[in-house]
């Protein structure tokens, strides 16, 4: 996460409030008229659970998309953050940095995927010489149109010498518990998801940026000609995963705040605000109706994170422990890039706010893709 505040937090809040107020006001309406347009009559087999905010009822549509949500597994998401702290903070240009890009490839592999590195240079600030960075990512191809994708995306890259557990192992964990649930032989999606590791956000977000410079040009183009291949499937939407855990409140609390929830922002200033805040709404009600244990909220300050290299291009979103400019800008968490960001610094309470967002993200993003379990494994 960066530093710096480009925004007018004036001008922001105005809209903030504005965008709350719209949120308090539509979003009830839409969830009903959404319910009533996809409810039709329950059928026998249709699921009716109660989750966090209660009451919907499932659609039989709902009730697929919950199989392939509950494929999430709580330990797995754990553990593969404590592996990703096993690597401490991950700071780009070390080598723990390289074989923690190394160890994640090795992960999606094992599951399955075939894997791409991004290879960019990056010059520090006030430098003139420049570094040669890698990334890594992978992609689910959609069974029936694989030249259309979404992209989840976390950085990987951390500071602060500790183990970066939850800035940027959460998000970082996040993404991969739902590249490994979609890997399964018997999970098969119409369009492509792609899974995106980020280097260098803590530097500028030049990881992302050099992702969208070199493929931005390529989205769409079958290669080669005729073969059902599409190496940069068309961008329909980007959903950013950056400190997944710790919402205590402000001032801060040693429990997770008994309001808890996870934050889902786009940019108001941007060329895609008003497709970003749809794709936001979706997320909202995936929220709503898969996860377990914490509620969603929506806001219009998207900053500081990878989703901002998409903002202009395409439907943009980060989901979020706090709102970054007005909660984490705030220390709002004060683990934030110090050396207490450990694994053990934070209780399954924590974790299990990164494991709703992960519901979230793969709710929202299974009906998207139309994804479904076919046959057995
Ligand atoms: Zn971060």
């Amino acid at each position: 996460m960066l530093h710096c505040l480009s925004f007018s937090l004036a001008f922001l809040g105005r809209f903030f409030v504005i965008v709350l107020s719209v949120v308090v006001l539509v979003v009830p309406t839409l969830l009903s008229a959404q319910n009533r347009g996809s409810g039709q009559q329950a059928r026998p087999d249709d699921r009716r659970v109660t989750r966090v905010l209660g009451g919907l009822e499932m659609t039989a549509a709902d009730s697929a998309v919950k199989t392939v949500v509950d494929r999430l597994d709580f330990d797995s998401y754990k553990e593969i953050i404590r592996g990703l702290t096993e690597f401490g903070d991950r700071e780009q240009g070390t080598e723990r940095n390289r074989q923690a890009i190394d160890w994640i490839e090795a992960q999606l592999r094992s599951w399955g995927y075939e894997t791409a590195r991004i290879y960019y240079e990056y010059t520090p600030r006030g430098a003139t010489e420049a570094y040669p960075r890698e990334e890594v990512y992978a992609t689910k191809v959609g069974s029936e149109v694989p030249g259309e994708m979404y992209i989840i995306g976390g950085h990987m890259d951390g500071r602060g010498g500790g183990e970066a557990a939850n800035d940027n192992g959460s998000g970082t964990a996040l993404v991969m518990e739902i590249a490994r649930v979609l890997a399964s032989s018997d999970v098969r999606t119409a369009r492509s998801v792609r899974f995106a590791l980020w280097n260098n956000e803590e530097t500028g977000l030049n990881g992302s940026r050099a992702y969208v410079e070199q493929r931005s040009p390529l989205q769409g183009i079958e290669e080669p000609a005729g073969s059902g291949r599409y190496p940069e499937p068309t961008w329909l939407g980007m959903i950013q995963h950056d400190m997944m855990l710790w919402d205590h409140g402000n001032p801060v609390t040693f429990n997770q705040a008994l309001d808890a929830d996870v934050d889902i922002e786009f940019q108001l200033a941007s060329e895609k605000a008003d497709e970003s805040a749809v794709l936001a709404l979706k997320l909202l009600n995936a929220n709503r109706m898969f996860a377990t244990d914490y509620p969603a909220a929506m806001s219009n300050a998207m900053s500081n994170t990878d989703s901002g290299s998409f903002q202009d291009l395409v439907a943009s979103v980060s989901l979020r422990e706090n709102r970054r400019l007005y909660e984490t800008g705030n220390r709002a968490n004060p683990h934030w890039h110090q050396p207490t960001d450990l694994f053990v610094t934070f209780s399954d309470a924590d974790f299990r706010l990164g494991f709703n967002a992960a519901q979230t993200t793969l709710g929202a993003v299974a009906r998207l893709v139309d994804a479904r379990i076919v046959g057995e494994r």
